[in-house]
């Protein structure tokens, strides 16, 4: 169907070396890269009078507390300075790549969230206003012809709601479905983190396979917070056809070669 064999995600969180990243990047061919912003987006957004509200759950999930403002800034610091550094890094490196956010063509497309329920300090709040949602599908034309024409697609949240809304969508579910919908063999996942970690307070004790049978358990048992969101995108990639999963670090030189040899969490 194509042949995009790899899709990396890389995060937006503290301690990414990007340069070391897109240098390595930039050796493999046929690749579609998705990326976060979400460090750069506290930093401006708070710089700007709207600091990160992130809402969690007694299940320990957490969101961002998406309104019109806060969309504004997402789309500036992912689809704009994010996403062009990426994609200017890329072109020096003479690959030619091309940013677009889910909005662009359509290509990301999900529902928005309906007002929403969470119990937070053991009281029950409703919450309304969020422009956050899931993802339902994406524009796997527009991608072909992407790839077709040898450009290098840069993506990045957010999503297009059914309204033609924007919508903060979860950017490990983003690269998690588009890689399902190519059908490529790997999905690298990587953050500022080597891999699950069983002790989140030592880097060395990286979870080192999990079998997909396995993967509820130690996303009960080890990861909080947004690492439980990567181990979710890894099952349903799995579930859809990708064949391996690897959630690795992005925290020096050759952060992919590394991960394709062994470094990080694997998930068959
Ligand atoms: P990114 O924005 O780079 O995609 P996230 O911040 O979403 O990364 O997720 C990585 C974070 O997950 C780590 O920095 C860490 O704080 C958190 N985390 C929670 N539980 C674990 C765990 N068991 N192992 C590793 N990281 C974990």
């Amino acid at each position: 169907m194509n042949d995009v064999k790899i899709l990396v995600k890389v995060g937006g969180s503290k301690g990414i070396d990007y340069d070391h990243f897109l240098e390595d990047f930039s050796k493999f061919k046929k690749t579609i890269l998705v990326h976060g912003g979400s460090s750069e987006l506290n930093n401006i957004s708070s710089k700007l009078d709207n600091p990160p509200n992130i809402i969690e759950s007694d299940s320990g999930m957490s969101t961002r507390f998406t309104d019109r403002k806060t969309m504004d800034m997402f789309n500036m610091i992912y689809a704009g300075k994010m996403n062009k550094m990426i994609v200017e890094k890329l072109q020096k490196l003479s690959i030619n790549a091309i940013g677009l956010s889910g909005l662009d063509g359509k290509l990301v497309m999900g529902k928005k969230n309906k007002p929403y329920r969470v119990i937070q300090k053991g009281k029950k709040k409703v919450i309304r206003g969020d422009m956050s949602g899931k993802i339902t599908s994406i524009n796997l034309a527009l991608l072909k012809i992407l790839i077709a024409n040898e450009y290098t697609p840069v993506l990045c949240p957010p999503a297009i709601s059914e309204e033609n809304e924007a919508i903060n969508v979860d950017g490990d579910k983003f690269a998690s479905k588009i890689a399902t919908k190519l059908q490529c063999k790997t999905l690298i996942i990587l953050s500022n983190v080597q891999g699950l970690l069983r002790d989140i307070n030592d880097n060395k004790s990286v979870v080192k396979f999990i079998k997909l049978k396995e993967i509820d358990y130690y996303i009960e048992k080890f990861a909080q917070g947004r690492m439980k969101k990567k181990l979710i995108g890894a099952k349903e990639a799995i579930d859809g056809g990708v064949k391996k999963v690897i959630i690795s670090g992005a925290l020096g030189k050759e952060p992919i070669s590394n991960a394709l040899n062994g470094k990080g969490t694997f998930i068959e």
